[in-house]
């Protein structure tokens, strides 16, 4: 059969866990944490499993977890999302992803993605026909060049994708960069997806700037969010999807043939949860930036070189005083001979990248974090 992804292989984070499983390694690799999310939420899971709630939700999600979410987004970022009509539970953020990315791109047009860009934003823009035009990041602060955005943007020009806190570099866009966006999309009639999966994980006394905040891109924005990162339980799939409901009535007519719903149970406990403990997620920033620190200093005599990150559970090691070796062939290395695995950064460039990183999850419990500081200290 001929293949509409011929450039598409198994994800990184597949292949990596995977051969940290083979090889007995201590895996760093694939985002997720090594510890379980509240026992609250898991009571509350059982619970509603126990108490027959195992049909299909509403389409665009049970309703008291909707009312959940618009909840959390008045009390975080003051702003005010329609549970009916703008906000779409969905069984994780890259469904909301795909589905917004298919429901803006027509085939033939023009997507911006910023390199080192999640994998999963591509392959959703060239199923639809559409072209990806790549911008990179320049380390090592890995912030976006707008002037460079905007020689970019030309008649074709339907979608910008931009993920903060950045995943794989731990950046985080700015008041600024927010308000150049704004004005960009608004000249060019551009629409937006706003990855903004780490929203909590923003650490040194900074915060989260949200497309949802700037007027202009909240007319113009799909945000996907996941509940996966914001309550340890990546293995529960579920996020969700704010955008105007012009917007969100285009996404639904991809969701409902995508996944058509998420999973019930775990929307009823996680309303629950979010009802009674609406502080949870105000902890992460300062509960991650503890364990980036520790990670960060249990590095720091190594040969590893590194700027602390800014947000997110990974951070970047610069490993040019190490080796030469291509990042791929370094990860698989250390991961046979060293029981460390991480993720190499070039699987996310369209051309090579500006300097040698490897990626490191530090979600990981302290005694982890300092075996790896042992193992990287020694390498
Ligand atoms: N975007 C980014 C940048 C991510 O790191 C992840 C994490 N896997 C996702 C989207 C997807 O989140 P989910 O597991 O909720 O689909
Ligand atoms: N987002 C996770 C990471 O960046 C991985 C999720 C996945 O395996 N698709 O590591």
């Amino acid at each position: 059969m001929n293949s509409k992804l011929p450039d598409v292989g198994t994800t990184i984070f597949t292949v990596m866990s995977a051969l940290a499983n083979e090889c007995g390694a201590l895996n760093l690799s694939q985002g997720f944490p090594d510890y379980d999310g509240p026992e609250a939420l898991r009571e509350a899971l059982g619970r509603h499993a126990m108490a027959g709630h195992n049909q299909y939700a509403p389409m665009a999600g049970a309703l008291p977890l909707r009312e959940q979410i618009a909840a959390k987004l008045s009390r975080y970022y003051d702003v005010e999302a329609c549970p009916e009509s703008e906000i779409t539970v969905v069984p994780g953020a890259t469904e909301a992803i795909y589905c917004a990315i298919t429901a803006c791109i027509q085939p033939g047009d023009e997507a911006i993605v910023f390199d080192p860009a999640y994998d999963s934003y591509e392959p959703a823009i060239s199923l639809s026909g559409g072209i990806t035009r790549h911008i990179p990041l320049t380390p090592p602060g890995f912030g976006i060049d707008w002037d460079q955005v905007e020689d970019t943007i030309n008649d074709r020009t339907r979608l910008i994708i931009i993920n903060s806190p950045h995943n794989p570099s731990g950046a985080i866009l700015r008041d600024a960069d927010l308000k150049r966006l704004e004005a960009l999309a608004d000249t060019h009639d551009l629409l937006v997806v706003s990855d903004e999966v780490y929203e909590h994980l923003v650490f040194d006394g900074e915060r989260h700037c949200s497309v949802l905040q700037y007027p202009g891109l909240r007319a113009r924005s799909f945000a996907a969010f996941s509940f996966g990162k914001t309550f340890h339980i990546t293995g529960w799939k579920t996020g969700y999807c704010v955008a105007p409901p012009a917007l969100t009535a285009e996404l639904r007519k991809v969701h409902q043939f995508v996944a058509f719903v998420a999973v019930t149970p775990v929307q009823l406990a996680l309303a629950d949860f979010m009802a009674q403990d609406a502080d949870f997620a105000a902890t992460l920033g300062a509960f991650y930036q503890a364990k980036r620190d520790r990670f960060c200093a249990a590095v720091a005599d190594s040969r590893f070189s590194f700027t602390p990150s800014a947000g997110t559970y990974f951070q970047l090691l610069d490993y040019s005083a190490i080796s030469r070796e291509h990042d791929r062939d370094l990860a698989e290395r250390l991961t046979r001979e060293h029981g460390i695995a991480s993720i190499p950064v070039s699987v996310f460039c369209e051309q090579p990248l500006d300097g040698h990183y490897l990626r490191f999850c530090f979600a990981k419990t302290d005694a982890v974090l300092e075996q790896a500081g042992e193992i990287l200290s020694g390498i």
